[in-house]
């Protein structure tokens, strides 16, 4: 489903991504955890072209990510194209962006109508359902402010899933939140992943990468220094980093 090649992203003098090679199945639950700095979201904002890598290639469910290949040669893609392939890819970011005079059922029909062009009254059926999904079919007329954090980033994994996305990014999407609100929003993730739906997801929640989790990658200075299954790499770390690491966060 993502196929991760020889990536590399520099900012600056910044060599921040250092040729990372991943692959995440269809239907599999990928987590990646590491330090500050490390290049975890420059990954994720690489693989739906938030970024544009400055070497390697991703390919989300056979499409190769911002060209066009004809004749063994690459074409730049045009902002109308990229979109367009972005539009099966949802993202969760810790902060949640919700349109603040709108209402949580308007936050989550906006982008299939406007980006999306779709009519009207079947995304309003969608948007109920997707708000539905994450607990709160009781909450469409509220307005961000109305909610707490944890059921504005509900509302947010809700305007992701109204896209049909056929793979969820998500960014540490419970680490803005208050302690006792994060149980929620990984209750969704974790409902999402049993649904069978493919997921990365950036996160220091390591007890939910254990339990959802299919692969673990560790990541530092820009390199994947680790990287298997979930369980394996908690309980046995092969590489010191990757034991130091989780020491100091267990
Ligand atoms: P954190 O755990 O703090 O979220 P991270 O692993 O997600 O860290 P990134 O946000 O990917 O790390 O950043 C990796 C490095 O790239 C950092 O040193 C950061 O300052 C730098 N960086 C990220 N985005 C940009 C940008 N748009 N311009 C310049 N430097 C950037
Ligand atoms: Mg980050």
């Amino acid at each position: 489903m993502v196929e991760i090649v020889g990536l590399h992203k520099v900012f600056g003098s910044q060599h921040v991504l250092q040729g990372i090679d991943l692959e995440v199945n269809a239907g599999e639950v990928m987590c990646v955890i590491g330090p500050s700095g490390s290049g975890k979201s420059t990954l994720l904002r690489c693989v739906n072209r938030l970024e544009i890598p400055d070497a390697g290639r991703v390919y989300v469910d056979g499409v190769l990510m911002g060209y066009r290949e004809k004749r063994d040669r690459l074409y730049d893609l045009r902002p109308k194209e990229i979109a367009a392939q972005r539009r099966p890819i949802g993202m969760v970011f810790q902060r949640f962006n919700l349109f603040q005079n709108m209402t949580a059922l308007e936050n989550v029909m906006e982008a299939p109508i406007r980006v999306a062009g779709e009519a009207k009254d079947i995304v309003r059926d969608r948007a109920v359902s997707a708000l539905e999904r994450v607990g709160l079919g009781n909450h469409c007329d509220h307005y961000p402010l109305q909610l707490s954090g944890g059921q504005q980033q509900r509302v947010a994994i809700a305007r992701a899933l109204a896209m049909q996305p056929r793979l969820m990014l998500f960014d540490e999407p419970t680490s803005a939140l208050d302690p006792e609100l994060v149980g929620d929003v990984l209750d969704v993730m974790r409902e999402l992943a049993q649904s069978g739906m493919t997921m990365m997801v950036v996160t220091h929640e390591i007890g939910f990468a254990r339990e959802v989790g299919d692969r673990l990658v560790f990541m530092a200075d820009g390199r994947v220094v680790e990287s298997g299954d979930a369980r394996e790499v908690l309980e046995n770390p092969q590489n010191p980093r990757t034991a130091r690491f989780l020491d100091a966060v267990l």
